[in-house]
């Protein structure tokens, strides 16, 4: 299975790969495990100062030498991610990856309670700024041999739960938009799927779950095989496919 994936230490050389949420958690990671397979990553998050620390860490690792984009998913328009799209295209002439990650967990409460501003904030952020964004991405993405385009869901996106309301609800949107998406670009280069983490030892999961030990929980470093095999070569006849991190 794609969870035991052994990735040659080349798998990405030359793939220029942009991943959201760069910063932290899962996003952190999986930034650093492509660098170290020799992708140039491009760094996308909304607190520079841990955009910085990555980007530090993949160069004293000897890593090829990464982009940093300082962007909020919250405040964004299609401006920026037109601007952004044309900055990739320039300096780099295509992107073969992307990897939606970052996103937020809004607020766990009973549905009578979920507030517009939340919800909105949670559709913006987890599913309206991924959205402009691919829009603008894409023709830059088609420039690429075979371009790997990644969402992020979760279990709760696939089957609702009580009390998850908001996330709940934008990770079934983001799926939705994968599958348009994947059907959409079938006969293209670029290819579509989806990952579901499953429960991981990020400061997402413990606000969450406060009274869990995360000891018990896999590391995002785990979950790094079918990252590597979703934007690597192998994969490039997957599309419209969800897959299982664990
Ligand atoms: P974290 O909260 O640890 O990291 C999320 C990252 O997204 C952070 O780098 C954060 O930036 C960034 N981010 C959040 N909001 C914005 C924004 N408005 N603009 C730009 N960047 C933003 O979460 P995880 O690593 O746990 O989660 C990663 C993905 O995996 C998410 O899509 C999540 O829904 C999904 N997931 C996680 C699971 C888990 O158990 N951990 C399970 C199922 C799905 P900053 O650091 O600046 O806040």
């Amino acid at each position: 299975t794609v969870h035991d994936y052994q990735a040659p230490k080349d798998l990405l050389t030359d793939k220029v790969i942009l991943v959201t949420g760069a910063g932290d958690g899962i996003g952190r990671q999986a930034a650093l495990t492509f660098a170290e397979h020799g992708a140039t990553v491009i760094l996308l998050g909304r607190t520079v100062d841990k955009l910085e620390a990555v980007y530090d860490e993949i160069e004293q690792a000897g890593g090829a030498k990464p982009a940093i984009i300082p962007l909020d998913l919250k405040g964004a328009t299609l401006d920026h991610y037109q601007g952004m799209a044309a900055t990739i295209k320039e300096q780099f002439g295509r992107l073969d990856g992307v990897l939606h990650n970052a996103g937020i967990l809004s607020i766990l409460s009973p549905y009578t309670h979920i507030e517009a501003d939340d919800f909105n904030d949670a559709m913006q952020i987890n599913v309206t700024g991924p959205m402009l964004m691919t829009q603008a991405l894409l023709p830059v993405m088609q420039l690429a041999d075979n371009a790997s385009l990644v969402f992020t869901s979760s279990g709760v996106g696939r089957k609702g739960r009580a009390y998850w309301g908001s996330y709940a609800i934008s990770k079934f949107a983001t799926e939705g938009m994968a599958q348009v998406i994947a059907d959409e670009y079938e006969t293209t280069s670029v290819r579509t799927n989806v990952i579901n983490p499953g429960a991981t030892r990020t400061s997402m999961r413990a606000k969450a779950y406060p009274a869990e030990d995360p000891k018990a929980l896999k590391t995002p470093l785990d979950l790094m095989p079918t990252y590597l095999y979703l934007m690597g070569d192998e994969s490039k006849k997957d599309n419209n496919l969800c897959f299982d991190a664990q």
